[in-house]
């Protein structure tokens, strides 16, 4: 039986691993590897609203660059619905395509300047084989769903002419017309005026209960994953830090790196203390990171044992986390 608790997504050890440095380096012999993406298992349910989260680096974009088949895995297997991805090709993985969408972070970027809206909205649907005549129902059906009021007023303009609030609804329109079951969002809000996000998150707050998504929420801001997601994943270097409900990482971070994430959220009152870890700016050069634990050249509880062994998730109460802290604590 299908229920909000069977795995939609399986990932197995997935990697992947691309070499840099140019021709040189080839010829050299040794060109650098990095890891954008280093051995990540998880598992994610039906109906799921998963924040993956950490700065620019960690990994996060890759792995949802993954889950949509937009780049394949270099080792390690993901399933969707109990199938490899690395085996969809085809009709596979057109139908593919249709169940599982992105929501792109710029939205000037994400659509064609020269297509009107109406344009912009039939692409998907033609590629899908629906025909014309049932093409403008479903268009204005999809911006119904993202709240754009009187849609029809939309359907002959150009995206210069939206505010930028309005064209990401378009590109939440465009990416759910299809009706996928599950979707990307990456950084969503994050070119957007601060003013017009919160109308913008509720949206597709809303739209993802309605139609019982399941959805992976990227962003660097906790504030913002606290906000959507029930369940947050951290990530560093390429790899997963803790991994668990989003209100207990956010009440009590367990991993050192979602310690110094939860301190760097601003405090709204000025007689609150706020005590941000020493943990510096920026990550290490993911050409040539730390041996052992990867945050370990930032991290303020790094032991000799954290450069010599590279701590496994394993499960410390309500979350999962990478630290030999809570090895010793077993
Ligand atoms: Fe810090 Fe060591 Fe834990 Fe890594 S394994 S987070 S270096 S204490």
């Amino acid at each position: 039986m299908i229920d909000q608790f069977t795995p939609l997504i399986e990932i197995n050890a997935a990697q992947l691993h691309y070499r840099v440095g140019g021709a040189m380096s080839a010829l050299r012999g040794n060109p650098p590897v990095v890891k954008a993406v280093d051995g990540v298992s998880i598992v994610i349910r039906r109906g799921e609203s998963v924040g993956l989260l950490g700065e620019s680096g960690c990994g996060k974009t890759s792995m949802g660059r993954l889950l949509l088949k937009l780049e394949d895995v270099t080792g390690g297997d993901i399933l969707f619905d109990g199938q490899s991805l690395s085996t969809l090709k085809g009709a596979d993985l057109k139908r593919y395509r249709s169940r599982a969408q992105f929501i792109f972070q710029n939205p000037f970027d994400a659509v064609n300047p020269r297509f009107t809206i109406r344009q912009t909205l039939s692409e998907p649907l033609e590629n899908a084989g629906i025909p014309p005549s049932q093409r403008q129902d479903k268009i204005i059906a999809a911006l119904e769903l993202v709240r754009l009021s009187e849609p029809l007023q939309y359907l002959d303009r150009y995206p210069h002419q939206l505010s930028g609030g309005q064209l990401q609804r378009v590109v939440m329109a465009r990416a759910l017309i299809l009706q996928p079951e599950f979707v990307v969002a990456d950084e969503p809000v994050s070119m957007l005026d601060v003013s017009v996000r919160a109308g913008v998150l509720n949206v597709f707050r809303d739209v993802r209960d309605r139609l019982g998504l399941t959805a992976i929420y990227i962003s660097h801001d906790l504030a913002l994953v606290r906000y959507v997601c029930e369940r947050t994943i951290v990530m560093y270097l390429g790899k997963v830090m803790e991994d668990g409900p989003t209100e207990d990482i956010v009440h009590e971070p367990l991993h050192p790196y979602a310690k110094a994430l939860v301190a760097a959220v601003p405090v709204p009152h000025p007689d609150q203390s706020h005590d941000p870890l020493p943990i510096g700016r920026g990550a290490p050069d993911p050409r040539n990171p730390p041996s052992g634990c990867v945050f370990r050249d930032r991290c303020p509880y790094a032991f000799d044992r954290c450069a010599v062994e590279i701590p496994q998730l394993q499960q410390a109460g309500t979350r999962k986390v990478a630290c030999h802290l809570f090895d010793e604590a077993n």
